[in-house]
């Protein structure tokens, strides 16, 4: 009986993180990244107002997932994925439109279960094309921060899926491995310029391609890892500590080698860069669509003449950076 409640005890914290890592996509690095880069890839009358704002726009995009875990808000959890194989045979096409034909197909408990990803984006885009109508600054910087992170989870592949950490597979740790900790070693030579946002003509069709391109890659990213690991040295995998156990995140996610990350990452051939890019891509259309849809309202005039005077020379310094693919330099908290 002495054991055992410790056991049960550590057994609960250890899923309770479990569960927290994998919920974690793209990690602060890549949201981060994605919604910075997004803001030179739009055009300048958009550009000039969202780099006012650039700073809160590149925190806000962890911000959903803080309310999932900092304040456990419940209603959050099923906007950050949606696992299609158990929505039919053909899962992405057997898919509802929207979230009203899901909630007449679907009780809400099986979506809750299931994820709402693209039905929310299509929400948060009409939340955000509102916003740009009232040009209400504070609403349109939260609301396309945030809908850049749901963009990001959509072009995340194990987010479209139920394997989403392997666990199926005997890959368990493989969510934040991908998403975390390889773009964390590697992010910095990725190329940032997505070239200039682009008009989406329908929102719901581009919303549901985004699912099923990410989901086309889920065996890929997953075949890959599991034949590099069958001929791989299991004691030069991940880090051990002194004892011979595997070393462990604050997320309680196993950190893996150098090596082993650089091996996936190179056998992986850029997909975790090319999901990036789409991921900048995306965020940067669903922006200017959402600004062209509102009647390309005028941005310049709701920040102070002395904000965007003051901002200007750092403005034309990263946007010439990113033209290179390169980003100003900005620390995020380190997760591996
Ligand atoms: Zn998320």
């Amino acid at each position: 009986m002495k054991k055992w409640i410790p056991r049960k005890i550590t057994l609960t914290v250890l899923l309770f993180f479990t569960f927290i890592g994998v919920l974690f996509a793209w990690g602060e690095w890549g949201h981060q990244h994605i919604n910075r880069a997004a803001v030179f890839a739009l055009p300048e009358e958009m550009r000039v107002f969202f780099y006012n704002h650039i700073d809160f726009i590149t925190d806000e995009a962890v911000v959903p997932d803080l309310r999932k875990y900092s304040i456990n808000d419940k209603a959050e959890f099923a906007r950050h994925f949606i696992d299609v194989e158990n929505f039919g045979n053909n899962p992405v096409d057997s898919l509802p439109r929207t979230m009203k034909d899901a909630l007449v197909k679907y009780p809400d408990s099986f979506l809750q279960r299931n994820g709402i990803l693209p039905w929310y984006i299509q929400d948060m885009m009409t939340k955000l094309t509102t916003a740009f109508k009232n040009r209400r600054t504070t609403e349109i910087i939260f609301l396309a921060a945030d809908l850049g992170h749901y963009l990001g989870d959509a072009n995340m592949p194990l987010h479209t899926a139920v394997n989403h950490d392997g666990q199926f597979t005997d890959q368990k740790g493989i969510h934040a491995f991908w998403e975390s900790q390889i773009p964390e070693l590697f992010g910095n030579n990725y190329n940032f310029n997505t070239g200039p946002a682009l008009y989406i003509n329908d929102i719901q069709k581009e919303t549901f391609r985004i699912i099923a391109d990410s989901h086309g890659n889920i065996d890929t990213l997953l075949s890959i890892e599991k034949n590099l690991k069958a001929s791989y040295d299991k004691s030069k995998m991940y880090v051990l500590d002194s004892a011979g156990n595997i070393t462990r995140n604050k997320f309680n996610q196993p950190v893996h080698t150098y090596e082993y990350a650089k091996a996936y990452h190179d056998a992986l051939h850029g997909m975790v860069e090319r999901q990036l890019r789409k991921a900048i891509t995306a965020t940067a259309n669903f922006w200017y669509t959402a600004w062209v849809n509102a009647g390309k309202p005028n941005l310049n005039d709701l920040d102070s003449r002395e904000m965007t005077d003051r901002n200007e020379k750092n403005l034309n310094k990263e946007y010439k950076l990113w033209e290179k693919g390169k980003l100003f330099g900005f620390k995020t908290d380190k997760e591996f």
